[in-house]
């Protein structure tokens, strides 16, 4: 975009206090993520649950001169304010004008799932065709389209945006943004039916989208959909793809066993071979195909295409480097949407010194200098120590770097430089071409190379958090308990990334978790919630706040505050006890406690208790009880003391099931991994946690043979057995083995066999057809899911990811 303030303001009749000809040519919505400041006005955006007016202040302090905010705060001085009513509509209304006075032929993708994947997808196959814009990661909301629509400018000649919608009515006003020329419906499923009756009502409020589309692409293997798309839209041009012979696309060959897969178009034959087989790739594959058809792609490209695609890897991997190095790797395309991105997943991390590798951008059409002028003034504002520029094009514009600047024809040369292992103690971005191959680095930037990983995908927490914060009241604080190093996943990658999703506390269970966290650079406020009486002065000196449950341990730590020469009052933490009987006050101690707790210079910062039964509805009358002692307890507590105090009782489950208890806040654990033990929550939740090993070798065990330790499996007849290097030492319990429990390998159970080894353990692959050495071995969550490995062990998630031995390394993704 590229409007002067003045314009703006007309577009939608906004008010402008200052100078109404500067230029605008970027919003930005995050003030921690501002590229550049040139040209760019910082828009508060107000949601129900947050106020961007909050960040005005730290966006004007890295240089912003433009405000969009719904209030004028006059204190701020020098800077133009653009005075809106409403911040999502004004949002809205500019898109609105942009997308219909910008002349690009559209895309717009909705569906339940498949989205991202086939946006990211048809990018691939069609930047080089065309200068073409998309939504930048998911950003498919009532605000995250409008920003992507205003990321159009003169060059583009196609876009290609995701339109997502959770509630009744929101298409309406999507559509009227957005009005694209193809439309693209992918799966309707469940995901997103709880706002909606029926799954009839979710199809009709999703095809609003199409209202004025010429072409609709979409899955008619579903029939109400095909129904309902006929019936509303008979006069366009139709096009159904699907598993289902009477789609007009669809999939003609045996996808088990012929070595292509044949997909037929309108009677006419498209063969590729497949990578992957599942349901979901191959139906993208036909919504890519189709789109691509209509785009007048000729066969033999597509094909090519195809063939370049891989199985798309939209993720930035965060892998532990060595020489206290963290590497950043996304070396699977590149342009610049993605390097923003990456740059933007770089300030997630707070390392004091960055570096980068970065390569040519090949395959753009937009004019060299233009381009590496753009590139150079985002990579200057994020101030890298070094940045070694890789490929001939890229270095003849080395100049314009301000930071220490290295040049080199390939990855190779690089390589042989030996400059990457001189770094110590920083974040590396590696961002390149996929000819560039500059994964090869990440293999020497490595800590060690392992291939037994807990995966961590911590974008499966913020959505897992942000769901459950859908249930809650807007003012509602959240609590993490990132206790026992996070269940195990890493208390302070996931700390981290939590604080910077603004979390209101975080809950550890002893002293020297919180430490490592504030040691680490983690401010957010943090409860210890066993604070032992050794550790009374480390929790003062590192500003943790302490849970008091008794008299004896409310003296103690007073006795330590004092000593410290602490001279404000300390926040503490009430426990109250409501009936599960393992610490807190009761009820006859609480005129005594708020007498003791009126002599001393504390301050009752939060009064809690927890819940016993929560996720089980058998308890509920039991729950009911314990809540309404709280709700006593706690008011009488509050009136004695004079002041009131942050209230919270619920967990995952309680808030899931019990939100008319939420009180002032609520304290997330499993949820936010993405576990319940309801059903129809789990459906809600994104799976967080994935373990995986590699099969190290396989064998051919003959009839009447014996596998493992003491002989306790025999063979009865030639068997195929694969050995995996994950045992008993790594947390998988003993007891899972002979036939007792399963691993995943290509989407199929196989029982572990014989008695489990501490480093290793062998499974019975004779029925999974094509395995190799070297394939990938889920050991859970996927197939077998996390509860069903749970399950095997007799005990419940919580367990499983505790016991995950410390030298299972983790590994953080965002996707
Ligand atoms: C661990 C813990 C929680 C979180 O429980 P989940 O069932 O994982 O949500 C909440 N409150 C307290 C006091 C806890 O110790």
């Amino acid at each position: 975009m590229n409007y002067t303030v003045q314009h703006i303001a007309e577009i939608t009749n906004a008010q402008i206090i200052g100078d109404g000809n500067l230029l605008i040519k970027n919003i930005a919505y995050d003030s921690r993520i501002i590229y550049s400041i040139k040209n760019t006005a910082f828009i508060a955006i107000n949601t129900h649950k947050n106020s961007g007016e909050k960040f005005i202040e730290s966006a004007m302090d890295r240089g912003i001169k433009v405000i969009i905010s719904e209030h004028h705060y006059p204190e701020f001085e020098n800077i133009t304010w653009i005075i809106v009513e409403n911040s999502v509509a004004f949002l809205q209304k500019l898109a609105k004008y942009h997308f219909e006075n910008s002349h690009l032929q559209s895309i717009g993708i909705t569906g339940s799932n498949g989205k991202t994947i086939l946006k990211e997808w048809l990018y691939q196959c069609l930047w080089n065709e065309f200068p073409t814009v998309k939504s930048p990661k998911s950003f498919n909301s009532q605000i995250g389209l409008p920003l992507s629509l205003l990321q159009i400018n003169d060059s583009h000649q196609l876009g290609i945006f995701e339109v997502g919608i959770s509630k009744p009515h929101e298409m309406e006003k999507l559509e009227n943004i957005f009005h694209p020329q193809i439309g693209l419906l992918t799966h309707i499923g469940t995901a997103h039916a709880a706002n909606f009756s029926s799954e009839e009502e979710l199809i009709d409020e999703k095809i609003r989208l199409f209202k004025n589309s010429e072409v609709i692409i979409y899955n008619g293997d579903n029939d109400l959909v095909d129904q309902k798309i006929k019936n509303s839209y008979s006069d366009k041009k139709l096009i159904a793809y699907g598993f289902k012979k009477e789609n007009q696309v669809f999939i003609k060959s045996n996808i088990s066993k012929d070595e292509n897969i044949i997909v037929e178009y309108f009677g006419e034959e498209i063969s590729f071979p497949a990578h992957q087989r599942d349901e979901a790739t191959l139906t993208n594959a036909m919504a890519l195909i189709t789109v691509l058809k209509e785009l007048n792609i000729e066969n033999k490209k597509i094909v090519e295409k195809i063939n370049l695609l891989k199985a798309v890897e939209m993720r930035l991997e965060a892998i532990e480097g060595n020489k206290g190095n963290i590497v950043i790797n996304d070396s699977f395309n590149l342009d610049l949407d993605s390097l923003k991105t990456a740059l933007q997943f770089l300030n997630e991390y707070n390392k004091a010194k960055k570096s980068l590798v970065l390569t040519d951008i090949v395959g753009v059409s937009t004019n060299a200098k233009e381009l590496y002028e753009e590139v150079a003034e985002l990579v200057n504002d994020q101030n890298f120590d070094s940045v070694f520029l890789i490929g001939n094009e890229i270095s003849k514009f080395s100049e314009l770097f301000k930071a220490k600047t290295y040049t080199f024809i390939d990855t190779k040369e690089l390589i042989e430089s030996k400059h990457l292992t001189e770094i110590e103690n920083q974040i590396i971005l590696l961002k390149g071409a996929r000819k560039f191959e500059i994964e090869k680095l990440k293999d020497i930037l490595e800590l060690r190379k392992h291939d037994t990983v807990l995966e961590v995908n911590l974008n499966a927490i913020l959505h897992n958090i942000n769901y459950h914060k859908s249930l809650l009241k807007p003012g509602t604080k959240m609590m993490a308990m990132v206790k026992a190093n996070a269940y195990g996943l890493g208390s302070f990658e996931v700390s981290e990334f939590l604080q910077h999703h603004h979390i209101d506390y975080l809950g550890v269970a002893y002293a020297d978790e919180g430490v490592e966290l504030r040691k680490k650079g983690i401010t957010t406020p943090i409860i210890v919630m066993n604070p032992e009486q050794h550790s009374y002065q480390t929790i003062i000196e590192y500003n943790l706040e302490p849970e008091i449950y008794s008299f004896r341990v409310l003296e103690l730590f007073y006795e330590a505050v004092q000593k410290s020469g602490y001279d404000k009052k300390y926040p503490i933490h009430i426990k109250l006890e409501t009936g599960m009987h393992r610490l807190g006050f009761k009820d006859f101690e609480l005129d005594q406690l708020s007498e003791t707790l009126s002599h001393k210079n504390v301050k009752v910062q939060s009064m809690f208790s927890h819940l016993s039964s929560s996720d089980m509805p058998e308890e509920k009358e039991f729950t009911l009880k314990q809540l309404e002692v709280f709700e006593k307890n706690s008011s009488y507590l509050i009136e004695k003391l004079g002041y009131t105090s942050i209230r919270h009782i619920l967990n995952s489950a309680g808030i899931t099931s019990y939100k008319d208890h939420q009180h002032d806040m609520v304290r997330i654990g499993i949820g936010m991994l993405g576990e319940s033990a309801d059903p129809e929550i789990q459906k809600q939740l994104r799976s967080v946690v994935s373990f995986k090993t590699v099969i190290s070798q396989i064998s051919t065990v003959e009839n009447g043979e014996s596998v493992g330790y003491s002989r306790r499996y025999k063979t009865d007849h030639p068997t195929r057995i694969a050995t995996i290097p994950v045992g008993y030492a790594d947390g998988i319990p003993r007891l899972i083995g002979n036939q007792v429990g399963n691993v995943g390998v290509n989407k199929t159970l196989a029982p572990i066999v014989g008695n489990i080894c501490m480093d290793m353990m062998m499974i019975n692959v004779d029925h999974i057809p094509n395995v190799k050495e070297g394939d990938t071995v889920t050991v859970f969550n996927a197939h077998p899911s996390l509860k069903e490995f749970a399950g095997y062990c007799k005990t419940i998630t919580y367990e499983v990811l505790t016991s995950i031995s410390p030298r299972v390394k983790r590994i953080y993704i965002k996707d």
